[in-house]
């Protein structure tokens, strides 16, 4: 067994994400103790009957007493709320961070809480499902993704190298940035990615011409693909574009230049132009299985699995 990196984490927010670092940090040893709240008393209730908490409060004050380690993991938009509550009853010392898929706008909502006496280091792991709930988590969610800190200016590294100590136990591969680059890969990597899939299944869903019996029933010739990301939780993801607007926005101009430059190859019918441009992200798709985040098999390789 590992010898404990803290000695009690607290999670705010025991979803899919919060539940699976509970369980993966469990199962690695990296903590001695592990206390989880949640809003609602449902959750928190599952989170006693799963059995993967040492101790589940009723207050995210109560939960975050005496804690070493604390991760905030709700929705982007409520993060600043959650930090404000907590602010007053942090322990001196502790590390404070996150796993929010935008970081800029958490860092600025979060940061304007805490006080000067904690370590904050917002974090986001780059893995995920399309389910939400403490029942959706698993411990080897954070198996080979990889983590994205993204430490303020000045703060400490050693606090720093410690949560990205606990992030390679938990089996990720850990990476720093600024937050306003990370919400500029993730836009184009991500978050514009589910926007595509949101469009095309609202898009099918409208169509009069086409049944839906229809689209669902040959919807293996790519369409299924965009449903299941879809899928994902219309809270967070409104969250997400709402606090990475600007990202997503240039790289959505961008996104609109490429679909027109396209829809002129095929109102031309310049194979060619069709051609060179589906060569050029074939190689794309190379790069990523040769990176090791995802397999040449059609459906992805893990058992539920995409990264957000
Ligand atoms: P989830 O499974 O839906 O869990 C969300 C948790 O946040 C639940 O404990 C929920 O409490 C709590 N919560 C929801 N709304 C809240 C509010 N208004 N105030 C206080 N607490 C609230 O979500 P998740 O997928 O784990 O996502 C959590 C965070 O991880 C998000 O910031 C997301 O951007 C980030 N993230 C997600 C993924 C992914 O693939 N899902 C990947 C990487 C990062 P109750 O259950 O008690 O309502």
């Amino acid at each position: 067994m590992n010898k404990p990196l803290f000695d009690t984490l607290a999670i705010i927010g025991p979803g899919l994400i919060g539940s699976s670092i509970m369980r993966a940090a469990r199962d690695r040893g990296a903590v001695r103790t592990i206390v989880a709240t949640s809003r609602s008393p449902e959750t928190r209730d599952r989170v006693v009957e799963l059995g993967i908490a040492d101790n589940v409060t009723e207050t995210n004050a109560e939960a975050v007493e005496g804690a070493d380690l604390v991760i905030v993991c709700v929705p982007v938009g409520v993060c600043g709320d959650v930090a404000r509550e907590i602010g007053p009853h942090l322990k001196a010392g502790a590390i404070v961070s996150d796993v929010g898929s935008v970081k800029a706008s958490v860092v600025r909502d979060m940061g304007a809480h805490l006080p000067e006496t904690v370590h904050f280091v917002p974090a986001h792991p780059v893995a995920g499902t399309e389910h939400s709930g403490p029942d959706a988590g698993f411990a080897e969610l954070f198996e080979d993704r990889w983590c994205i800190l993204t430490p303020p200016e000045g703060a400490d590294a050693k606090e720093a190298d410690k949560l990205a100590a606990f992030w390679r136990l938990l089996g990720a591969n850990v990476e720093r940035m600024t937050p306003e680059h990370h919400d500029l890969v993730l836009a184009i990597t991500s978050h514009l990615p589910h926007l595509i899939a949101y469009t095309i299944v609202g898009t099918a869903d409208e169509l009069q011409t086409v049944t839906r019996s229809e689209v669902l029933k040959f919807s293996a010739g790519g369409f299924r693909d965009f449903t299941r990301i879809a899928a994902s939780d219309p809270v967070m993801w409104r969250d997400i574009f709402l606090a990475n607007k600007e990202g997503v926005l240039e790289m959505l101009g961008r996104f609109n230049e490429d679909i027109s430059a396209l829809t002129k190859a095929i109102r031309k019918g310049d194979g060619e132009a069709l051609y060179d441009h589906f060569t050029r992200t074939r190689a794309i798709r190379r790069g990523i299985i040769e990176a090791g985040q995802d397999t040449p098999a059609a459906d992805f390789g893990r058992p539920h699995g995409h990264e957000d």
